[in-house]
């Protein structure tokens, strides 16, 4: 039996050909002709005038929320229920991630709970559009113009999301992208910073490349790491690109296919099909144990492995994270929605490259395991 892992990207359009002509160019480090192409196409995609591609999408996280100016005893709200990336971002630079709980039903940031959250050192926003459907912009954005605070926007997995009919990526001061394989759009490793600020842009150019000064090299008025991309990537990526709106409508297929045939499972709570504001786009297709079910989703993880399925259990809460608690950071801190989502949410496989047939066995083996777990 052969084991189904939890993502597979789908490489069969362009990539093969853009990856040889860097190779016969000989165009393979970040000065390649690629890299600009795919800044220029990705940043039109979403609207933005400036795109900055950088080594993967926690370092874009890293450069916007640097650029952006926060700096030691600054306050970034964020959900907890999201990937270290984000608060790493922040506490990197000293600043301090306040957190706020997750929505139930939608699994993104209750918005409805930032207002409380901003102090006088609160200094931005970090939203963050987790598993298909856009956070609630609209309250965020309104709230930063109340509060004159930053909006950074993690739109990681939202590659071809609109909200309200305006792409993801296009929200707030300047917003991030990843390309790891399990994204819509990927380049293996990879990520890209988006902005309309010229000046944000520029700063970002200069994050990504050790900060060296464009009069005389090799002289540094500050630090930064080395996050550039490369030419090989940026050709992957403009291949995958290429493909966005079939990979979207691929996903939502995929998606309403998987809702289709689970819908009847008894203890089982499957993504929203869609909001007023977005449908769906099924980043992964995530499931949550109900109430009522015991078990943690790690067991029902271990029952589909036996059955060669691959799944990945949900974000942990950054204020649940051992080496936060151990630096005494988000002690007294509780978000049940985030630990609930945290325990009981898992996906199955959702990968792009993920045939009906293999599908089929998915939704075999989450219908068999769910009866055992419910009688
Ligand atoms: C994948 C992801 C990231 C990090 O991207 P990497 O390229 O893996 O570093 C950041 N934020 C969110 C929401 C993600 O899903």
């Amino acid at each position: 039996m052969d084991f189904i892992p939890v993502n597979e990207p789908l490489l069969n359009g362009n990539e093969k050909k853009y990856l040889c002509e860097c190779i016969d160019t000989g165009w393979i480090s970040s000065e390649g002709p690629f890299v600009k192409e795919f800044e220029r196409k990705m940043s039109s995609t979403v609207g933005r005038k400036y795109g900055i591609a950088v080594s993967n999408g926690t370092a874009a996280l890293e450069v916007a929320v640097q650029a952006l100016g926060i700096q030691t005893g600054d306050e970034v709200i964020m959900p907890t229920f999201t990937i270290i990336s984000c608060a790493m971002a922040v506490t990197k630079l000293g600043a301090v991630p306040v957190l706020v709980d997750s929505d139930i039903s939608t699994w993104n940031m209750n918005v409805g709970e930032i207002e409380a959250k901003i102090t006088s050192k609160t200094k931005a926003i970090m939203i963050v559009h987790l598993y298909g459907l856009p956070v609630e912009m609209d309250k965020v954005l309104e709230l930063a113009e109340q509060y004159n605070l930053k909006v950074i926007e993690d739109a990681a997995e939202m590659h071809g999301q609109t909200y309200k009919a305006k792409p993801c990526g296009s929200f707030g001061n300047i917003s991030t992208f990843s390309f790891y394989p399990n994204k819509h759009v990927t380049t293996g490793e990879g990520g890209m910073i988006v902005t309309d600020d010229e000046k944000l842009a520029e700063r970002c150019r200069l994050l990504r490349n050790l900060c060296f000064r464009h009069d005389i090299r090799y002289v540094h008025d500050e630090i930064s790491d080395n996050y550039r991309f490369t030419n090989l990537q940026a050709a992957v990526g403009l291949a995958q690109l290429e493909r966005l709106d079939e990979f979207v409508e691929r996903k939502r297929e995929m998606g309403k296919y998987y809702t289709e045939k689970l819908r009847d499972v008894e203890g089982l709570v499957l993504p929203i099909e869609r909001k007023d504001y977005a449908d769906n786009i099924y980043w992964v297709y995530g499931l949550v144990l109900d109430k009522d079910i015991q078990v943690d989703n790690r067991i029902i993880q271990k029952l589909l492995a036996e059955k060669g399925i691959g799944t990945r259990t949900f974000f942990w809460c950054i204020h649940e994270q051992p080496v936060y608690r151990k630096a005494g950071l988000f002690l007294n801190d509780v978000y049940s929605n985030a630990e609930y989502l945290a325990r009981k949410g898992f996906y199955i496989p959702s990968g792009l490259a993920l045939t009906k047939k293999q599908m089929a066995r998915v939704i075999e083996g989450v219908r068999d395991v769910m009866s055992q777990i419910v009688s």
